[in-house]
């Protein structure tokens, strides 16, 4: 069985103060999570607040993103080997915002993704198509692309060291979510895409849905046999909604 896997995702958000809150806030309920493991992913200046508070306690950390490079003169960036050194389990990698504003491409993804790997990080890897995209009826083309990425890069052993975030770009922020249908079937399409190059990796991999999940439709989401946990964007910085889709899950 996968356990699933509740990841808040806390984009540019947030203040000193306002993350010391956050974090209490979600470590003061995660008593009541008995099934999922719960992870947050603040933005890089505040690693270090997560990686105090929320020692000693079940609750992961990551960052949003990592270097393509391993280190060196690389102004602004931050490398997988500092994420490790401040205690994160995973990293962000491919988020379509980052595909969108900074140009991200696969090839770029697929080098973050083996880096973060060779560090010990575990890489979430965010697949999606554009609203555009499915109306053409590009889906499965867009997110297959997009996870051959790092099947061509790392291959199914770099695989199966990851999760996988299936992120609509048209539910993300917008208060549309995919139905439940809707994503189950990019799930067990990602999935079987997966058993082509692995059965056994298929079967382990967890494969998290992003764009607007919240208390009201996290449970039936991750009802669906491919759904293995959320990763959560604005509902995340509310330590009550939170917590409560963490206990979805
Ligand atoms: P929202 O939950 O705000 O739609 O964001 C989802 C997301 O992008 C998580 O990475």
């Amino acid at each position: 069985m996968r356990q699933p896997l509740i990841a808040g995702n806390w984009k540019m958000n947030g203040s000193k103060a306002e993350t010391v809150e956050l974090l209490n806030g979600i470590k003061a309920g995660i008593d009541q999570i008995t099934t999922s493991e719960v992870a947050v992913c603040p933005p890089f200046p505040f690693l270090y607040l997560a990686e105090d508070i929320l020692q000693g306690t079940p609750i992961g950390h990551g960052a949003q993103d990592c270097s393509r490079e391993e280190n060196g003169a690389f102004t602004g960036q931050v490398s997988a080997a500092m994420l490790k050194d401040f205690g994160c389990t995973y990293v962000i990698v491919g988020h379509s915002e980052r595909r969108l504003f900074n140009g991200e491409t696969d090839a770029i993804i697929g080098r973050k993704y083996a880096l973060a790997v060779e560090h010990g990080l575990t890489p979430i890897l965010c697949v999606g198509e554009t609203l555009e995209e499915r109306e053409q009826g590009k889906t499965e083309e867009v997110v297959a692309r997009h996870l051959d990425g790092v099947l061509e890069s790392g291959g199914i052993d770099a695989l199966a060291k990851g999760v996988i975030a299936y992120e609509p770009v048209w539910a993300i922020g917008t208060g549309v979510t995919a139905t439940p249908e809707q994503a189950q079937e990019v799930h067990a399409f990602l999935r079987e895409r997966v058993a082509k190059k692995s059965a056994e990796v298929a079967q382990g991999v967890r494969i998290l849905y992003g764009g607007s999940m919240k208390p009201a439709n996290a449970s039936e989401l991750m009802a669906q046999a491919d759904i293995d946990g959320g990763l959560i964007g604005g509902a995340a910085l509310k330590a009550g909604d939170f917590l409560a889709i963490c206990k979805a899950g």
